[in-house]
């Protein structure tokens, strides 16, 4: 009989139990699905004696209704409680997190910092200029001679070349921001040049194309070579520690007159000698000398009332001396494994 039948599929949704998503899944193919029970009893309707068909149409229909608002019921309130209820409820919210890694700066930041933290101690600013140069401020100016080999395509990167346009250059040394500044303003002037520098070489351990330095540049009245050494004593001994000593060796710049290169205790051996200082017991960091009058003339400052001193150094050399670095390349090779050393070193 249909309505035994109706009856047991009654009983059997009634008792269903609904707990879960799957129970809900599986109740919704065995019962109210398209090819669910109900379904099939739906099918069967015309099988029932015209008299009985309506009777028993209407109960399946209340059956159907009845399955399928228990359905929907148990499906709201499932999703509602998952809703609110932890993704994993054994897990504890009261655990630190994960820290985030952070990265660290990178050594030669790290030394053009302490640098200018140094030279500002006594009262150099800051100053900065363009990357991209023209040959007035990177050459001219600066008493290089129209022949000087450093003009040579061997040296620089010219940025373009073609004739009767104005020849561009990737500066070749931070010494045409000291241009700017004297054309820009007159003494005293007291600042250090920190910045990228490009020279046309092949890249190893101890050469790169690209690289950095730092120069000082000093002018007032009356300002002699005697200063310049103080400082440069200063500088050193606070970079690299009050047991250093400096010498100075003569030497030629073209925009400064005298020149000399800067020595200091070889860092390794302390002055007795290895192979890192050839068995002198001095390293080179840098160069120096009293600005040349006619660069001082050349940039609008009176060479007659002002005199003044500049020196300059690689960071990175300082930076190899310092941490004992022996390969220029490591400093652009981003290996986190290098960098993180200098983490502590802050
Ligand atoms: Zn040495």
């Amino acid at each position: 009989m249909m309505q035994d039948t109706i009856a047991r599929v009654r009983a059997e949704i009634e008792a269903y139990d609904l707990t879960s998503a799957e129970q809900l899944d599986q109740f919704r193919i065995a019962y109210t699905g398209r090819k669910g029970q109900l379904a099939d009893l739906f099918d069967q309707l015309k099988t029932v004696p015209q008299e009985d068909r309506r009777a028993v149409g209407q109960e399946l229909n209340q059956l159907k209704q009845a399955a399928q608002t228990r359905f929907e019921q148990r499906q709201q309130e499932l999703e509602a409680a998952s809703a609110n209820a932890p993704a994993d409820p054994t897990f504890d919210y009261t655990l630190p997190t994960v820290p985030q890694a952070l990265g660290t700066r990178h050594p030669l930041s790290l030394v053009r910092e302490e640098i200018v933290r140094i030279l500002a101690r006594i009262g150099f600013n800051v100053a900065e200029g363009p990357e991209i140069e023209d040959d007035w401020h990177n050459f001219t100016a600066l008493n290089f001679p129209e022949n000087h080999p450093a003009r040579d395509m061997q040296d620089t990167f010219f940025v373009r070349r073609e004739a009767g346009e104005p020849e561009w250059v990737l500066r070749t040394h931070t010494s045409p921001v000291q241009v700017r500044v004297m054309k820009s303003q007159q003494p005293p002037i007291r600042s250090i040049m920190p910045g990228r520098v490009y020279r046309n070489e092949a890249i190893s351990a101890r050469a790169h194309m690209m690289f950095h330095q730092v120069e000082a540049l000093f002018i007032d009245e009356n300002v002699s070579f005697a200063d310049l050494k103080q400082t440069v004593y200063y500088f050193v001994q606070e970079l690299f520690g009050s047991d250093m000593e400096v010498r100075f060796r003569p030497s030629f710049f073209p925009f400064t007159e005298p020149s000399a290169e800067i020595d200091i205790t070889c860092l390794i051996c302390k002055g007795k000698g290895c192979n890192i200082c050839k068995g002198t017991g001095w390293v080179e960091i840098g160069g120096c000398g009293m600005v040349d009058p006619a660069v001082l003339e050349q940039s609008g400052i009176d060479p007659e009332r002002y005199s003044g001193y500049a020196w300059g150094m690689g960071i990175e050399r300082i930076t190899m001396l310092k941490y004992q670095i022996k390969d220029l390349r490591l400093f652009t090779e981003n290996d986190t494994r290098f960098l993180r050393q200098f983490e502590s070193a802050q």
